[in-house]
């Protein structure tokens, strides 16, 4: 059983990934320092700050030069392989608006494609490639936004609320799930999503960073050559969503957490100011759910914030979770970076 050689909490995996400069940051030098031969430590640099140099460990650096491929294989493909053996995954990217979270997980240049594109063309090459087990993917794509889930598949549907039954574990009740067989569909509703998203900012007069954006992908594998009652026993299963021996069913969250950067209080008023709280609320909560599942500790507020409560049983133990934080290498950037540092540091519980 694959159930055995993991322990309920393992703690969450760390990737740090820093976005090269780009023609709007300064020329000043990076704060930031690398060492080739350490490929999991950095420097920060700040000899303003009373504190002027920082190192940090992470499970892995990966410095302006790094590809989608290098994050892929530094943390992500492992999430997809656990999906396609019925377990729950999740890769988050956590960091300031313009660090690269949405490039990282969502980009389409075909040069330098994203993780969710990446993780679909892995579960439909591992589906083609098996012929012990037929596979059904479905995807679904909501935003949290000011503690209201939206679907983005279904923009005319209501708010969406989180329920939690002994057969489905925790779900989200009445969501759009689209069948999809192929990286092309899968790209297709991604788009949809996003230009609902788009839409949906444009009305609220808001900006789509001040959300968090879920993908949820379910891989549900069932065992070909049943004998009939073999059959009866999974459809049963399958309706209530558990993994067997013969069906397993696996879901992958990819999330692009909303900005991290702190809104300059004189400027937070109204709904920007209700913004950033609910922000606020949630990726503290967020932070604070990760520590627990490494300390084991009884006492873990999910409940305390939508998006923690959807990600519960990804952040509550048996199931791979990867959080790729992402910062500027650039000095204007060096005290967002430093708020970025130390959470993905906490994220390590070292
Ligand atoms: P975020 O989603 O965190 O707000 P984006 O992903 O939109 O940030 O990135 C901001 C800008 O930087 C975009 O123009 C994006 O194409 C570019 N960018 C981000 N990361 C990289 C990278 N690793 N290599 C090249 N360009 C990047
Ligand atoms: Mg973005």
């Amino acid at each position: 059983d694959d159930n055995h050689d993991r322990t309920a909490n393992d703690r969450v995996k760390v990737i740090l990934r820093v976005r090269p400069p780009t023609a709007s940051d300064g020329r000043r030098p990076s704060p930031l320092e690398f060492d080739p031969t350490k490929p999991n430590k950095l420097i920060l640099h700040r000899p303003d700050a009373p504190v002027t140099h920082t190192e940090f460990e992470f499970d892995r650096v990966l410095p302006p030069g790094a590809t989608q491929q290098d994050v892929y294989l530094s943390g992500v493909k492992d999430v997809v392989d656990d999906v396609l053996k019925g377990y729950n995954g999740t890769v988050m990217a956590y960091g300031q608006t313009g660090a690269g979270k949405t490039y990282t997980l969502g980009n389409i240049q075909p040069q330098a494609i994203g993780m969710i594109p990446r993780c679909a063309a892995e579960i439909f090459y591992q589906a083609s490639s098996d012929p012990f087990h037929s596979y059904s993917v479905s995807m679904s794509y909501i935003q949290i936004y000011m503690e209201l889930i939206q679907d983005l598949l279904n923009p005319q549907s209501d708010n969406l609320v989180i329920r939690e039954d002994s057969g489905n574990g925790v779900f989200v009740a009445g969501v759009q799930e689209v069948p999809v067989s192929s990286l092309e569909e899968c790209l297709h509703y991604l788009a949809v999503g996003e230009q609902n998203r788009a839409f949906a900012f444009t009305h609220l007069n808001a900006h789509s960073s001040r959300s968090h954006a879920v993908v949820m992908l379910t891989v549900v594998k069932r065992r070909r050559y049943l004998t009939p009652a073999e059959k009866q026993a999974e459809k049963k299963a399958e309706r209530e969503g558990v993994s067997t021996h013969k069906v397993k069913v696996g879901k992958l969250y990819l999330v692009d957490l909303a900005g991290s950067e702190r809104l300059k209080k004189s400027k937070s008023v109204g709904q920007r100011a209700t913004e950033a709280r609910s922000i606020n609320l949630s990726l503290t909560t967020l932070g604070m759910c990760i520590s627990a599942r490494a300390m084991d500790d009884k006492h873990v507020p999910f409940r305390d914030s939508k998006l923690t409560r959807l990600l519960q049983e990804s952040l509550g133990g048996n199931a791979k979770t990867t959080l790729l934080v992402n910062v500027a290498s650039a000095q204007e950037h060096a005290d967002e970076t430093m708020q970025s540092l130390s959470f993905a540091s906490r994220a390590m519980c070292v």
